[in-house]
C-alpha cells in the first residue's frame, strides 16, 4: 500500500498493456503447478521484498530500481506509483495487485503463491510495496510463508511515509529541544477490526512526537483519544495527505481543531498524522516560497522518457510538477529500413548522419548494436546535432557532434549541414534518421543544395492519450500553467481534448518550446502564453519563470 496511482492519476509511465491484474491468475495453485512441489527449490535469493517509497518514484533506492530492472515477474501494490515500474524490463511479468485500504484475505493468498509459484519456476521475482515493506507492510508473512517454502529471500527498504511526510512537509520527527523519541503507529491494525489494541493511556505521553499511519478515517476518534489520555488539546498536530506527491497537501492545527480543519480541506488518502511540538517548526524552516514557480502546478505532457529534463528544471524553480505523457514512441511501420540502413554504414558510410532528436539516436545506436557495431563504424562520418537533448544522446552513445545546429528546428539542422559542406553539398550524402511522421522542410533544403538525402523511419510517435481525455481534461483543469515541447505533444493534446481544447487551455499559462509548437496550438485557437526564447526544455522553463513571475493569466 502507500503511494497513489500513477501520474497525475492517470497512468503514464510503464506501459499499461504489460500490467496485469493478478486476479486473472485467479485459481492458480502452487500444487497443482507444472512441475509443483516436485520441483527442486531454488538455491539462489529468488524473491526480493522492495519498498518503493512513499509516492515520488525519486526516492526509490538504487538497489530497488536494480532488482526491478533484473525482475522476471513484479507483483506490485496498486498504490505504487508507475514511474517505479519504469525500471523493468519490456518482457517482464508486472501483476498489479492489492487494492486501496487493505487487501483482502484471497488476494494476500493469490500474491503468496504467486510468487512461490514463480520463484519455483526459476523467475526473479520481486514484490514491491509503498514505502518501506517492514513498516505496516505485511512484509513478515511474506518473508514467512517463503521460509517455509524454502525459498531464499531479501528486503530492501524504502523510505517509509512518516520519513516522507517529515521531509516533503518540514516536519521534522525529532528536535534537540522539542522531541527525542518518535513513535510509529497505526490507527487501523485489520480493516475488520474496530479499534486497536494499543494501550493508549501509556502510548499517548510515552514519545513527544507520534506518526499516525492509516489514520485518516479515524482521526477523530484518534485524537480524542489521546486528549482523553493527556495529550494537551494545544498539542500541535498536522495532517500530511498524498505526501511527496505533486498532490501533496498538509493542514496543521492542534488536537482540539485539526479534525476540523481536515474536514473542511477534504483531504484524500494516503495521509498521516503528525503529533507533537515539532510540527510547529514548519513554520520556521522555510518554504520554498521565495522559488519562481513556487506554489505553482504544471503539466508536462512529454513522454516518460523524455520528461526527465523538464520535471527536474521545473522542480528547482518550486513547480509541481504533474506528468501526463501525451506520446509515446513506436517502432516504425517497417523497422528493416533502419536495421539495413545500418547494416550498409561500413560499407557505403555517409558524408554526414544527422539527427533532429534524441530518440532518433538512441533507435540509431540501438540498431547499430543488434549489428554488432559500435562507434567506430562511424569514423570519418560528420555528426551533426539538433539541441542539446539530441548532442547529449549522441555523447552517452561516445559520440561527439561535429555540428550542433542553431536553431533548433529541422531547417536548422538542414542549413548547419548545407554550410558545413559548403561546396562539397552537391553529391555528399546524408543519412536522416528521424521520426517516420517527421516534416519535409528540412529534406527539401538539403535536395536544394544537390545532396542525397537518405531519410530513414527510425521511430514512429503515436498518441499515448487515446481514451484519457476526461484524466487529461481533469489534470489540466487542476494546473496553473501546460507546457508543451514539442508540435506532436500540442497536436495530440489538442486532439484528446476535443472540439474545445482551447477552452479547456484558457485561463491557464500555455508555454511552448518554439515557433512549430506555437504554430500548431495556435492552428488549434488555443492563445499561447509564453514561447522559448532558447528551444529547450531549461529555455521553456526560463521563460515560464520570467511569465509567471509578471502575469496572472485572465480567467
Ligand atoms: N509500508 C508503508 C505503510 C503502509 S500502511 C510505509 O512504510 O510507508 C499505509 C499507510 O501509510 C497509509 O494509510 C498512510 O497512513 C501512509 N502513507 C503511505 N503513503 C503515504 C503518502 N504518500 N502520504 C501520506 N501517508 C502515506
Amino acid at each position: 500500500m502507500g503511494g497513489v496511482a500513477g501520474r497525475a492519476g492517470a497512468g503514464g509511465g510503464a506501459a499499461p498493456h504489460r500490467r496485469r491484474i493478478l486476479t486473472a491468475l485467479r485459481g492458480v495453485n502452487v500444487r497443482g503447478a507444472p512441475g509443483g512441489d516436485t520441483i527442486p527449490r531454488p538455491v539462489t535469493t529468488q524473491v526480493s521484498l522492495i519498498g518503493a517509497g512513499p509516492g515520488d518514484p525519486g526516492l526509490l533506492t538504487i538497489l530497488g530500481a536494480r532488482r526491478i530492472r533484473e525482475a522476471d515477474t513484479i507483483l506490485c501494490d496498486a498504490l505504487v506509483h508507475q514511474a517505479v515500474l519504469d525500471h523493468a524490463r519490456p518482457d517482464a511479468e508486472i501483476l498489479v495487485v492489492g487494492k486501496r485500504g487493505g487487501e483482502d484475505s484471497t488476494a494476500q493468498e493469490e500474491i503468496l503463491h504467486t510468487m512461490l509459484l514463480r520463484a519455483r519456476q526459476g523467475r526473479r521475482v520481486v514484490r514491491v510495496k509503498g514505502g518501506d515493506p517492514m513498516v505496516f507492510g505485511r512484509a513478515a508473512e511474506e518473508m514467512a510463508f517463503l521460509a517455509e517454502h524454502g525459498v531464499p529471500c531479501e528486503v530492501v527498504p524504502g523510505v517509509t511515509a512518516a520519513l516522507g511526510a517529515s521531509a516533503s512537509a518540514r516536519i521534522p520527527l525529532t528536535h534537540r529541544d522539542l522531541a527525542s523519541s518518535v513513535a510509529f503507529v497505526t490507527a487501523t491494525e485489520r480493516p475488520e477490526r474496530v479499534g486497536t489494541v494499543h494501550d493508549w493511556a501509556r502510548l499517548a505521553t510515552a514519545t513527544q512526537t507520534l506518526v499516525v499511519y492509516m489514520g485518516l478515517r479515524r482521526l477523530r476518534e484518534t485524537l480524542a483519544t489521546l486528549l482523553a489520555h493527556g495529550r494537551p488539546s494545544s498539542t500541535p498536530a498536522a495532517v500530511v495527505a498524498h505526501a511527496t506527491l505533486p498532490s501533496q497537501q498538509v493542514v496543521a492545527g492542534t488536537l482540539a481543531d485539526l479534525a476540523d480543519r481536515v474536514d473542511l480541506a477534504r483531504l484524500p488518502s494516503p495521509a498521516l498524522v503528525i503529533v507533537g511540538e515539532v510540527v510547529d517548526l514548519r513554520e520556521r524552516l522555510g518554504s520554498p516560497g521565495h522559488l519562481p514557480l513556487a506554489g505553482r502546478k504544471v503539466l508536462v505532457t512529454r513522454a516518460p522518457e523524455q520528461a526527465e529534463g523538464i520535471v527536474e528544471a521545473l522542480r528547482r524553480e518550486g513547480a509541481q510538477v504533474i506528468e501526463l505523457a501525451a506520446l509515446r514512441f513506436e517502432e516504425p511501420d517497417d523497422p528493416s529500413l533502419l536495421q539495413s540502413s545500418v547494416r550498409s554504414l561500413g560499407a557505403r558510410p555517409p558524408t554526414v548522419l544527422a539527427f533532429s532528436s534524441a530518440n532518433g539516436v538512441e533507435r540509431f545506436f540501438a540498431a547499430m548494436n543488434r549489428e554488432g557495431l559500435d562507434a567506430r563504424v562511424l569514423r570519418g562520418v560528420t555528426v551533426a546535432s539538433l539541441g542539446p537533448a539530441t548532442t547529449e544522446a549522441l555523447q552517452r552513445n561516445g559520440i561527439r557532434a561535429d555540428l550542433v545546429a542553431r536553431r533548433f528546428i529541422g531547417e536548422g539542422l538542414a542549413e548547419a549541414v548545407v554550410a558545413h559542406l559548403g561546396e562539397r553539398a552537391a553529391g555528399a550524402r546524408v543519412l536522416l534518421p528521424r521520426a517516420q511522421e517527421a516534416r519535409d522542410e528540412a529534406v527539401e533544403l538539403l535536395r536544394e543544395a544537390g545532396v542525397d538525402v537518405e531519410v530513414v523511419p527510425a521511430y514512429r510517435t503515436v498518441s499515448a492519450l487515446g481514451g484519457r481525455g476526461d484524466a487529461l481534461r481533469a489534470s489540466v483543469a487542476s494546473v496553473d500553467a501546460v507546457t508543451f515541447l514539442s508540435a506532436s505533444a500540442a497536436r495530440h493534446v489538442c486532439e484528446a481534448l476535443g472540439d474545445d481544447a482551447a477552452s479547456c487551455l484558457r485561463g491557464r499559462t500555455v508555454a511552448s518550446i518554439g515557433p512549430r509548437t506555437t504554430e500548431a496550438l495556435r492552428r488549434r485557437h488555443v492563445s499561447v502564453s509564453v514561447e522559448a526564447e532558447e528551444h529547450s526544455a531549461e529555455g521553456l522553463v526560463a521563460a515560464l519563470c520570467a511569465h509567471l513571475q509578471n502575469h496572472i493569466e485572465a480567467p
